[in-house]
């Protein structure tokens, strides 16, 4: 299928969790949303389920940690579509082994894995996808899904792996932003907050929609001067 819409998104990890609902919610604004799966059975049956529902989703084969998946998920992409405004770089792990572990105990291949999915991932996807971002006609928006957990102001000895690789991310983010300052590309972190999801677990307080809102604003409405930042609830964060 190739897409005529004006508007096109691609969000990564969209076979569940907040990628499914931010698919969803930018696919409700009128977006034609490429929806990037690592497993090729559960993401085409969360495409189907919106297709189903009247919206333009289509399936991208991708896992992030695998830059040949990347630039293969790019050949499809280019066949049908000529730009990208909104880019969501959702994927990411949180491994169980990870949850109770002081950083003084921290097995370094689960750091390795964080590393690659949660920040060498998103920066392989937006190095790929950057030309098509250059050419959106209202302005290329990148939106990396980040964590508390990720920032200086709340480090604990709790979860390292993950922490250290949101905390990377936001870093990433800043740079990204200074990098590509000049072409009407727009570079953000948000923290949705704790969010009902198998990574949120039982006990989380946000709903999806919740968790979806400040990436939705971003990608769609708020100022594309705004760049370079991290955000939750539609406020910057220090
Ligand atoms: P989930 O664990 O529910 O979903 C994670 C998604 O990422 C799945 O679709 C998973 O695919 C995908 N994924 C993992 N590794 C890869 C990979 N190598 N390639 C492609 N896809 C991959 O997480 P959430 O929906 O809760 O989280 C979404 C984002 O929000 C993450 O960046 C997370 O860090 C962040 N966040 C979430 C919070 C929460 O409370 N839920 C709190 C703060 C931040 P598969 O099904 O194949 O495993």
């Amino acid at each position: 299928m190739n897409t005529n819409h004006e508007k096109v998104a691609l969000v990564t990890g969209a076979n569940r969790g907040l990628g499914k609902e931010i698919s969803l919610e930018l696919c409700k604004k009128g977006y034609a949303v490429f929806m990037a799966s690592r497993d090729i059975e559960k993401g085409r049956a969360a495409v189907h389920e919106l297709c189903e529902q009247g919206y333009e989703a289509i399936f991208l084969h991708m896992n992030v940690t695998d830059p040949v998946s990347i630039k293969n998920a790019y050949g499809t992409f280019s066949q049908k579509a000529s730009h990208l405004d909104v880019l969501v770089n959702n994927a990411a792990i949180l491994e169980d082994s990870d949850r109770h572990v002081s950083i003084c105990k921290l097995n370094i291949e689960s750091l390795e894995r964080a590393l690659k999915t949660n920040l060498i991932g998103p920066i392989m996807v937006i190095q790929d996808f950057l030309p098509y971002l250059e050419k959106s006609k209202t302005g290329g928006r990148i939106i990396n899904l980040t964590s508390d957990l990720g920032s200086l102001a709340h480090m604990q000895d709790s979860y390292p792996a993950y922490s250290l690789s949101k905390t990377a991310l936001n870093a990433m983010t800043r740079q990204f932003a200074a990098a590509v300052a000049g072409k009407n590309i727009a570079v953000n972190c948000v923290n949705p907050g704790w969010v009902e999801t198998d990574m949120g677990g039982s006990g989380a307080n946000r709903s999806l929609e919740k968790g979806a809102e400040t990436t939705i604003w971003l990608a769609t409405e708020a100022s594309p001067h705004e760049t370079g930042k991290f955000w939750k609830d539609k406020r910057e964060v220090p």
